[in-house]
């Protein structure tokens, strides 16, 4: 492990709240929810640390901490839906606003 900076802030695990419960999206091997802390160091030394608000999913292979919305065991239903497709004019060919009755490019009618 190489140090590039003499002060910073890490992450660190303060606890694991449940092992593998869900996938690294970098390397894809386990990765498990934890509860994590800030910490400020200063030459290494810690000076500062305070607890993260939200727990968080944790990769040990490759200390990676990610949220865990991201983890591919989670359904993702709840995204929300595309936005439909932009309104392309006819004559030009560009993106336009859906709600415009006249391409903003060229002036033709949509
Ligand atoms: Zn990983
Ligand atoms: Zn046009």
């Amino acid at each position: 492990m190489f140090f590039f900076f003499v002060g910073g802030v890490n992450q660190q695990v303060r606890q694991v709240l449940k092992s593998g419960a869900g996938r690294c999206i970098n390397c894809g091997s386990r990765a498990d929810l934890v509860e994590y802390e800030k910490v400020l160091k200063l030459f290494f030394v810690p000076v500062w640390r305070w607890p993260a608000k939200d727990p968080a999913m944790y990769c040990n292979n490759c200390n990676l901490f990610f949220p865990p919305e991201f983890s591919t065991t989670r359904p993702r239903e709840s995204l929300p839906p595309p936005p439909p497709d932009a309104l392309r004019c006819r004559f030009c060919d560009r993106d336009v606003e859906p709600e415009f009755s006249f391409c903003p490019y060229c002036g033709s009618a949509l």
